[in-house]
């Protein structure tokens, strides 16, 4: 018998529907100013980390033992955080957890979409909604962005149309979005739920903490809508992207179908212990989040005064546009030991609000491009100003 290469073998045995798709992969690369990710630039405070390494020492003689399968005490945790957080009380009855909220979409999407079944998005948005639908056997349909308010805009009446077009099983709205940076008004969300009562309705708000003030959270709509699930993370603002525990919350029923698809024990004792110990420190946590949202408004202050068109942020990150030829700004940008994203939106860029050190030096590495990265005429301005 003659070798296949096992590129061929793994091609033949691989599911149709994933041939040719590429994974997830922004590059993690060692460059001295890291802002591709979104990840919360500042280290975990000693206070915190001492905190920590006391919860997964008291909790290392007991690994013998499969963990709390129903992770309770985190539970009530997370419950008591997002009341605080919101001003609306929610129950830990009404809380979910996974290894980051990419793993709790997963759940979602497994109990309410899969084969035959489809999920709508509006593009551009965070590009785990379609993978995680897609690698479910999802169809995925792409939506459409664009309101007389701004291009990357979703208004309340273009949302309801596509998901009457569309009548999807589950529909994903994002806000703040990624990667345009924007919340979404509340009263898209409350007409997509008043239009579509047999749609789930997933808000991701994976950037919450950073909004602008007077940006309401969707968890205020869950008391009337059962069909809501409003999914959040400790990745952003809780600098504890590498501790990997996202969480939703949503009406008890559809918690318990949430358990029909998730793996027995999916929380290991010390993601629980960690999260229960960082939440517990929030304070020490999220205290740079107010100075991150700082250098995030500094970033569309000086891009905006350089000419490249920022859009509104709410989020930890800021969308510009005014670029020639977005990959190779990007290029030029890594040369100067910038990392930012390119997210594939034409004549955009994506990057991080960091450290005052780490925003000076993508701000000054901006001011030094030659005048042939600039778009002649730049597209992609926007009409909607100031603060909300
Ligand atoms: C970063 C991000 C997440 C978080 O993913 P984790 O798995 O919790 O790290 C979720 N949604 C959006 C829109 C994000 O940008």
């Amino acid at each position: 018998m003659s070798a296949t290469p096992a590129s061929a073998t793994v091609a033949r045995l691989l599911r149709a529907d994933l041939r040719g798709q590429s994974a997830y992969g922004a590059p993690q690369l060692d460059v001295p100013v890291r802002l591709n990710t979104n990840e919360n630039s500042y280290a975990v405070p000693p206070d915190v980390v001492a905190a920590i390494t006391e919860a997964v020492a008291a909790c290392a003689s007991g690994l013998n033992r499969y963990p709390d399968r129903e992770f309770t005490d985190l539970r009530a945790d997370l419950a008591a955080w997002v009341s605080t957080q919101t001003g609306i009380a929610v129950g830990a009855e009404q809380l979910w957890a996974g290894n980051g909220s990419n793993e709790v979409l997963q759940h979602v999407v497994a109990a309410f979409a899969g084969p035959g079944r489809t999920a709508l998005g509006f593009t551009p948005a965070y590009s785990m909604h379609p993978i995680i639908s897609r690698t479910l056997g999802t169809t995925w349909v792409d939506g459409h962005r664009g309101a007389p308010s701004g291009v990357f805009d979703l208004d309340a009446a273009s949302a309801v149309a596509q998901v009457r077009e569309v009548a999807p099983q589950v529909v994903f709205l994002c806000s703040p979005n990624n990667p345009t940076g924007t919340a979404l008004p509340l009263e898209v969300v409350r007409a997509v739920l008043d239009a579509a009562p047999d749609t789930l309705v997933v808000v991701d708000e994976a950037y919450a903490e950073f909004a602008r003030p007077g940006t309401p959270s969707a968890v205020s709509l869950l008391a009337a809508y059962p069909q809501l699930v409003v999914t959040r993370t400790m990745s952003k603002a809780f600098a504890l992207a590498g501790g990997r525990l996202g969480y939703l919350v949503a009406a008890p029923e559809v918690i318990d179908a949430l358990r029909l698809v998730r793996m027995p024990y999916h929380l290991s004792s010390q993601t629980q212990a960690v999260a229960r110990a960082a939440l517990a420190h929030r304070a020490s946590l999220l205290a740079e989040v107010e100075a991150i949202k700082v250098q995030r408004d500094r970033i569309v202050d000086v891009l905006a005064a350089q000419g490249f068109p920022p859009v509104p942020s709410d989020a930890n990150f800021v969308l510009f546009g005014g670029l020639a030829d977005a990959s190779h700004t990007w290029e030029t940008l890594l040369a100067h030991g910038v990392l930012v994203r390119d997210v594939g939106i034409p004549h955009h860029l994506r990057v991080t609000a960091g450290t005052p050190e780490e925003t000076t030096a993508f701000l000054d590495a901006m001011a030094a491009l030659p005048t042939d990265h600039r778009l002649p005429t730049p597209v992609g301005t926007w009409t909607r100003g100031g603060p909300r």
